[in-house]
């Protein structure tokens, strides 16, 4: 018999199949005709019907008859009883024969039951659709069942168990056993759609009200929000804290601590003796910005106009500002290398900080980190601290307002080391571009992003700054100026502002340029500006009480009156009236302040051959003084040949910085020279430079700034060492034409040309 192999569906007498013309095609059979008996045999799993052979389908199956076939090919078959397949033969075209032997059931139920309860079954599956929607589709489908095997060949494809209990179904002989198979078939499928859709109706019912909770609580905030803006003074700090958390943008972390302190907060209540401990943490981190900052081109030009408005010369240190602002805009980056701006009180290194925040656009803070000597002054207390609070750094963000200031910290170089731990490590971390982006105050506990602060840090001197901290920064010398740049920054800056200051019109008041001379040559001695800004403040003050009281409409200021507007006498030169001495010779050092003179002076008293040295004392000054004696004795055998019935005295005046000692070397000599010898030497020349056993002048360090105090002190020869020539290069033509300078390479030169 013509035999057609199917797949997923099963066989039973008396239902009818509808395949469509496409199916047939598979079927490859050359024609069908009404009438025709067939033999459908079910496939074990779904193979290409060419390749299928017996161990492929089940060995019950069924024959049917062509019904119809209509206008586009499509059939209609109705089964008509089950088979056994007993073999298969495939034909030269495909199509495959069978012996099949027909298989009659065992008629073991009555006719009525099996209605009376098909008719049960039927109507369980019209009641159970009914609470589908698909249910009056499923309706339609269940009206045409007219028996219980059309039942089951229609909803195999629905009941969950493998296709071999499906196939139980086809196998079993006896009408009664398949009935019960179908109908327990059925009712599990009930049962199981039944729980899945309570299941379903429950994550409905649970999702519902997390909706609506949403719902609810959004409308709580509008109409909270609505009660705030109508009553601005009774919004709670819990609700306040609440709207600057979420609109804060903090990260991730941060607002999740944020929201556990207000919880705690909130559970404290305003009486509870932490709230004011969490108020404080709240207060803090919402009034940071944790805005992501865009990065906005940088107008090079733009930015050395306004750096030359605000600061007079400094050619050398805008120009390296320009460098850097070149370098930040190429790599379209915030922050770059770390700026250190070393120089004298007054010089403008932190006003300068001021004019590059400018210069960018962005905002300015300064933090001055002089004389912290606690780690925890930088990174933060911990919160379990009472009066615990945030670092200087972050609390300098927080005064800014920006995630990108340019931030100055002052004082590098005045740092502590001691028992609080190690503040320039912490410091370290601060400026490391590897770190601190997300660097972590103590107070605050979550992480803050510093990668785009621009750092200018300052210092006196680099002597004191640890060598790793060093190691992170570009130096940047600020010399200090001339008698005619201040003279300039005077007129150009400092005037100007004090008096918009003070409030006083140019046409009320006017300062000659001899007074504003006088002021710096007679009033101030100093490397940088900062004393004259005082001057020039109170010689302002005086004015502003004069214009005020009304004793004068006009004011001049001239050296004739000044001391009336200063109110003290001026600094004496006293070198110029300085009487020269044997034993007493004019130094130059460096000192924090810059170059500074000193007089280096050497007396003996009677005594047994002891040395003391008073002043700057250190090892290092010790060894300067013994190499000195030594020398000394060595070339003036006769002078020195009782030294042994004295006692030697050196005073060398303190203030120099540490490494600075060594260039007293050729003055402590020549002292000695002169003390020795008799022979004095004329204030007016000074001198600088390091001594070795064997008199040979060796370099030193911080010529220009030496030069300048020189000048300013009204020295007229300086002998320097010969190394040092090339730094000459960094003087102000201005010092260089007012001393003789003269380099050595040995200190018999000097003793040689001085006495
Ligand atoms: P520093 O930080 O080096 O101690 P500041 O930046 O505080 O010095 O400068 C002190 C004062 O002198 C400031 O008011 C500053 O504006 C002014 N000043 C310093 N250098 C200049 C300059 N080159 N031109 C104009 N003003 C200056």
């Amino acid at each position: 018999m013509l035999t057609i192999p199917i797949y997923d569906t099963i066989l039973l007498p008396d239902v009818t199949f509808y395949f469509k013309k496409e199916v047939i095609e598979d079927w490859n059979v050359e024609e069908l005709e009404v009438g025709d008996v067939i033999a459908f045999a079910m496939l074990r799993e779904d193979i290409d019907i060419d390749a299928a052979t017996l161990e492929d389908i089940y060995p019950i199956g069924a024959s049917a008859r062509i019904d119809s076939i209509d206008a586009e090919g499509n059939v209609k078959v109705r089964t008509i009883e089950r088979i056994s397949i007993m073999d298969l033969t495939r034909d030269a075209d495909g199509t495959i024969e069978s012996e099949v032997v027909s298989r009659p059931e065992i008629n073991d139920m009555d006719a009525d039951e099996l209605k009376e309860r098909f008719e049960k079954l039927k109507s369980k599956f019209l009641k159970f659709v009914q609470n589908y929607q698909w249910g009056l589709w499923a309706r339609g489908f269940i009206l045409q069942w007219k028996n219980v095997n059309e039942l089951a060949c229609s909803m195999t494809g629905y009941f969950s168990v493998t296709w071999e209990e499906k196939y139980e179904i086809v196998e079993v002989d006896s009408q009664k056993e398949r009935f019960e198979l179908i109908e327990h078939m059925c009712y599990s499928f009930m049962e199981l759609a039944d729980v899945a859709e309570n299941a379903e109706l429950e994550q409905q019912a649970r999702n519902e009200s997390i909706y609506r909770e949403d719902a609810i609580k959004k409308q709580i905030e509008i109409l909270q929000r609505e009660l705030d803006e109508m009553h601005p003074e009774n919004i709670s700090d819990v609700r306040r804290f609440e709207m600057a958390i979420t609109e804060s943008g903090m990260n991730e972390i941060a607002e999740k601590e944020a929201r556990k302190v207000l919880n705690r907060m909130k559970q404290e209540g305003q009486d509870g003796h932490e709230y004011g401990m969490l108020y404080d943490y709240l207060d803090f981190v919402t009034s940071l910005s944790w805005k992501n900052e865009e990065y906005v081109p940088i107008d090079l030009n733009k930015a050395e106009e306004i750096l030359d408005k605000e600061h007079y010369g400094l050619k050398k240190v805008k120009s390296r500002i320009i460098q850097q602002l070149a370098v930040m805009a190429l790599n379209k980056k915030q922050s770059g290398s770390i700026l250190l701006f070393v120089g004298a009180p007054g010089t403008g290194k932190t006003s300068i900080g001021q004019s590059i925040a400018e210069a960018l656009g962005r905002k300015y803070v300064r933090i001055s980190l002089g004389g912290v000597r606690d780690e925890a002054e930088i990174r933060g207390h911990r919160r379990t601290y009472i009066g615990a609070m945030p670092g200087r750094i972050m609390e300098g963000m927080k005064r800014s307002g920006a995630s990108n200031p340019v931030m100055v910290l002052d004082e590098v170089d005045k740092l502590v080391r001691d028992y609080g731990g190690d503040p320039s490590s912490a410091l370290l971390e601060v400026l490391d571009p590897e770190q601190n982006n997300s660097f972590t105050d103590h107070y605050m506990n979550v992480p803050y992003d510093l990668s785009n602060v621009l750092f200018v840090c300052t210092a006196n001197s680099t002597d004191t700054i640890p060598e790793p901290l060093l190691n992170r920064m570009e130096i940047i010398e600020f010399p200090g100026y001339t008698a005619t740049e201040k003279f300039q920054i005077a007129k150009k800056h400092l005037i100007p502002k004090a008096m918009k200051a003070t409030g006083i019109r140019r046409k009320n008041m006017t300062v000659t340029d001899t007074a504003i001379k006088a002021i710096i040559s007679d009033y101030t001695m100093e490397s940088g500006v900062r004393g004259l800004k005082k001057q020039i403040e109170t010689v302002m003050r005086y004015g502003a009480v004069q214009l005020v009281k009304g004793n004068n409409e006009k004011i001049s200021v001239k050296p004739a009156n000044l001391r009336e507007f200063i109110g003290h006498r001026g600094i004496s030169h006293d070198i110029i009236d300085k009487k020269s001495i044997p034993g007493v010779v004019t130094g130059l050092a460096w000192t924090m302040a810059g170059g500074e003179i000193l007089f280096i002076e050497t007396k003996t008293v009677h005594g047994s051959g002891k040395i003391t040295i008073t002043g700057q004392l250190g090892d290092v000054m010790k060894e300067s003084v013994e190499i000195a004696i030594s020398l000394v004795k060595d070339m003036y055998p006769v002078e020195t040949r009782n030294i042994s019935k004295y006692d030697l005295h050196v005073h060398v005046p303190e203030g120099a910085v540490p490494k600075d000692g060594p260039s007293a070397g050729i003055t402590i000599v020549t002292a000695l020279t002169s003390l020795f010898t008799g022979k004095a030497v004329d204030p007016r020349i000074a001198m600088t430079g390091e001594i070795s056993l064997r008199g040979n002048v060796m370099p030193i360090g911080g010529l220009p700034e030496k030069l300048m105090a020189a000048v300013r002190a009204g020295v007229k020869t300086v002998y320097i060492p010969e190394k040092n020539v090339e730094d000459l290069e960094d003087v102000a033509d201005e010092v260089k034409k007012e001393l003789k300078i003269i380099p050595v390479k040995k200190i018999k030169e000097v003793i040689d040309q001085v006495m």
